[in-house]
């Protein structure tokens, strides 16, 4: 489903990525864990096509098609997810006006039917309720004034209504509450099946005790340098990244 070759990436003339190889098959949960700084966002923002993240080097392969070719909303319609991608705040447009746009635009690339308002509603009220939101929610201006909790739920929501074939989520730099942590996981693991494949990446491998991994990735300066199954992950809880050396480290 996802194969990435060679990937070399730079933001503002930095060189974040270095030589990253991964290989993603539908239905597989991989994790990526690894020190701060590794480059592991910028791994979301340059699948994900975000302004100002650039390929300098190698391919990417998204079902069968050349992901690097697409902009944003192609690659969103092509069945890609990326939990923060949506704009911070659009105040004046509901959430549930937005979110009917971009499951729609998906369904029209798909060859299916638009949802009518009515049919999206019900959906949309269904997700509410999965993730714990009241339904004003829905009536809510994109974003407008929601808490941290409150925008990781909102998420996983937009997440559960897209039905991506492939969700990238980022929890690396989020001081997840255990309550929002356990909104992430069931999330994922509602939506979890045969063809639809995740990246989770997370600093902390508490979340990973509840979304039991595939594959543990280790991302260190740029690329890859480890990967296991789910007890790599115990592994690094138990010995942090020292291993890796000072050449890979910013942080021992
Ligand atoms: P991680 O998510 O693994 O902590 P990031 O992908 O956020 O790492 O960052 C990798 C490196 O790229 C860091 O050194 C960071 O400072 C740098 N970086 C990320 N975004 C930018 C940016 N917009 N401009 C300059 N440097 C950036
Ligand atoms: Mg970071
Ligand atoms: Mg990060």
């Amino acid at each position: 489903m996802l194969t990435i070759k060679n990937l070399h990436a730079s933001v503002e003339d930095k060189t974040i990525l270095q030589g990253l190889d991964l290989e993603i098959k539908p239905g597989e949960v991989h994790a990526i864990m690894g020190p701060n700084g590794a480059g592991k966002s910028t791994l979301g923002y340059v699948l994900s096509g975000r302004d100002g993240y650039e390929v300098d080097q190698g391919s990417v392969e998204f079902n069968g098609k050349d992901l690097l070719d697409m902009d944003v909303e192609e690659r969103a319609r092509e069945g890609l997810f990326l939990a923060f991608q949506y704009p911070v705040e659009i105040p004046g447009v509901s959430n549930m006006e937005f979110m009917k746009e971009a499951v729609n635009a998906v369904r029209e690339q798909q060859g299916e039917e638009a949802y009518t308002s009515a049919e999206f509603l019900k959906k949309a009220k269904e997700a509410c309720k999965q993730v714990h939101l009241p339904l004003d929610f829905l009536k809510r201006g994109v974003n407008e004034g929601f808490s941290g909790g409150e925008k990781k739920r909102n998420e996983i929501m937009q997440m559960i209504l897209m039905q991506p074939s492939l969700c990238i989520l980022d929890e690396s730099d989020s001081g997840l509450d255990v309550d929002a942590l356990q909104v992430v996981a069931d999330g994922v693991n509602s939506q979890r099946n045969s063809e639809r494949s995740f990246i989770v990446v997370t600093h902390y491998q508490r979340l990973l005790d509840y979304i039991e991994p595939d594959y543990v990735h280790i991302l260190a300066k740029g690329k890859i340098v480890k990967s296991g199954d789910a007890s790599l992950a115990k592994e690094v809880e138990a010995s942090g990244y020292a291993w890796l050396g000072d050449k890979n480290t910013e942080e021992a």
